[in-house]
């Protein structure tokens, strides 16, 4: 059988990670990056690897083209093709509204939606001459809903799902299909900053009462970029325990 790739990008740690991993385990090459010097890159890379696939992880931050294109153009010279793309990388700056600075406005978006908008050019151009190909955006069910204190954020997250829901139109003819997963609350560094009773009260807002982990959301990931999910496309997919309906 022909080996598969997929490009995660943020797969140092969170979500990203288990998501990379999950492909791994299911026989996928894998590409990913990171952006702090803090990510330990050769024990990221064997941990990848120790399921009997090849890695390429880098550095590279999804708001610079430059390193958007190196890490496109060094996956196609490993691998010779990206199958499955999974736009995971993104931050926080959480405040209000009346305090929220321009920076971190910026900041936000940059990351969350231009990064994602970089990193999907490059690769579908790619995917297209391949006419095949599945790609899996980040959202976030904030991004649907809204949240005080989040305006950055769940800007961002919405601006992804219009971004998705265009390109699948866009790239349907090109047999290339696009999603989005919206998470709730799950337990990442990212909400791990959260306060104890911020956290007590996130899960009497969620039915089935617990923040999800990052492997439940993997599994999700993973489904959509198979082909079990062939006539999946366009769509916005809530993993949230419930959290909305
Ligand atoms: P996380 O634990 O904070 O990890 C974020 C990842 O993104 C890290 O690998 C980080 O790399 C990378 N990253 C950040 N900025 C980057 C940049 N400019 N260039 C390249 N990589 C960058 O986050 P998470 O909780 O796993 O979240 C992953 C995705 O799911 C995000 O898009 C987030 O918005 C979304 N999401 C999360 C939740 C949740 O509850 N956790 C809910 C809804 C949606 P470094 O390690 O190098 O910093």
């Amino acid at each position: 059988m022909e080996e598969k790739v997929v490009l995660v990008t943020g797969g140092s740690r969170g979500i990203g990670k288990e998501v990379a991993l999950k492909f791994a385990k299911e026989g996928y090459n894998v590409v990913t990056n990171y952006v702090s010097d803090k990510t330990d890159k050769e024990k990221l890379q064997k941990e990848f690897e120790e399921n009997g696939v090849k890695a390429l992880v880098l550095k590279a931050d999804v708001t610079k083209k430059e390193d958007v294109e190196n890490l496109v153009s060094k996956a196609i010279a490993e691998f010779g093709k990206i199958d499955v793309l999974v736009n995971n990388a993104g931050i926080t700056r959480d405040n209000l509204l009346i305090r929220m600075p321009e920076e971190d406005f910026d900041k936000v978006l940059e990351t969350n939606l231009k990064g994602t908008f970089l990193v999907t050019k490059s690769v579908t151009k790619y995917m297209m001459k391949k006419r095949c190909g599945s790609i899996i955006n980040l959202s976030s069910v904030v991004g649907v809903v809204g949240n005080a204190g989040q305006s950055n954020y769940s800007a961002s997250k919405a601006g992804i799902i219009g971004f998705t829901k265009s390109i699948a139109k866009e790239l349907a003819s090109r047999n290339i299909r696009a999603n989005a997963v919206a998470p709730g609350f799950i337990e990442t560094d990212m909400t791990e900053v959260l306060p104890e009773a911020v956290k007590e009260n996130i899960h009497n807002q969620i039915p089935l009462k617990r923040m999800g982990t990052a492997k439940e959301v993997a599994e999700l990931i993973y489904f959509l970029g198979s082909e079990n999910s062939s006539y999946i496309t366009g769509q916005v997919i809530n993993i949230d325990g419930g959290m909305v309906m």
